[in-house]
């Protein structure tokens, strides 16, 4: 187990849209396990690998709290394959944003598959702070951050121009 790096804003490859993961490997697990600690290190709720400078399609998530049973989670390839219509405002922050907090709409409910490390393909329906975190981490993968749903002022006056 390792604590990795965490990259920040205005690291461009926080803009990048990370690659599919082919085959689940060993090292795809240790770098798993690697986030989580790095995750739970500096107190976040998620982690994409993306943040940690490696592009691959990889997410994990913990809410703590047994909130859900299936904690940790671990993904590989998330996809939402379906989200509700309604949205939940929730106070949003992430680790490549360092202490910048604003409220964002995210859905209320959402679906996502993804494959597991054992490579097994998972279906996961979420809602609430849970749905709101995939939601978060599955827009890492495609370059979005949480300050992309704000108005422009208010992106402005959290993070400039980025
Ligand atoms: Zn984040």
């Amino acid at each position: 187990m390792a604590l990795l790096e965490v990259i920040s804003l205005p690291d461009k490859r926080l803009r990048m849209r990370a690659q599919e993961v082919e085959t689940i490997t060993d090292e795809i697990r240790i770098l798993m396990s690697d986030m989580l600690e790095t995750m739970y290190a500096t107190d976040g709720i998620g982690l994409a690998a993306i943040q940690v400078g490696i592009l691959k399609r990889i997410a994990v998530i913990d809410l703590g709290e047994a909130r859900f049973q299936t904690a940790p989670l671990k993904m590989v390839n998330p996809e939402i394959i379906w989200e509700i219509d309604e949205k939940q405002v929730v106070p949003d922050g992430c680790l490549s944003v360092p202490d910048q907090f604003a409220e964002t709409l995210r859905p209320k409910a959402l679906k996502v598959r993804f494959r597991d490390e054992n490579d097994r393909v998972q279906e996961l329906e979420a809602e609430g702070l849970l749905a709101a975190c995939i939601h978060h981490e599955v827009d890492h993968l495609n370059g979005v951050l949480f300050v992309d749903h704000l108005s422009p002022l208010k992106r402005q006056i959290l993070v400039g121009r980025v």
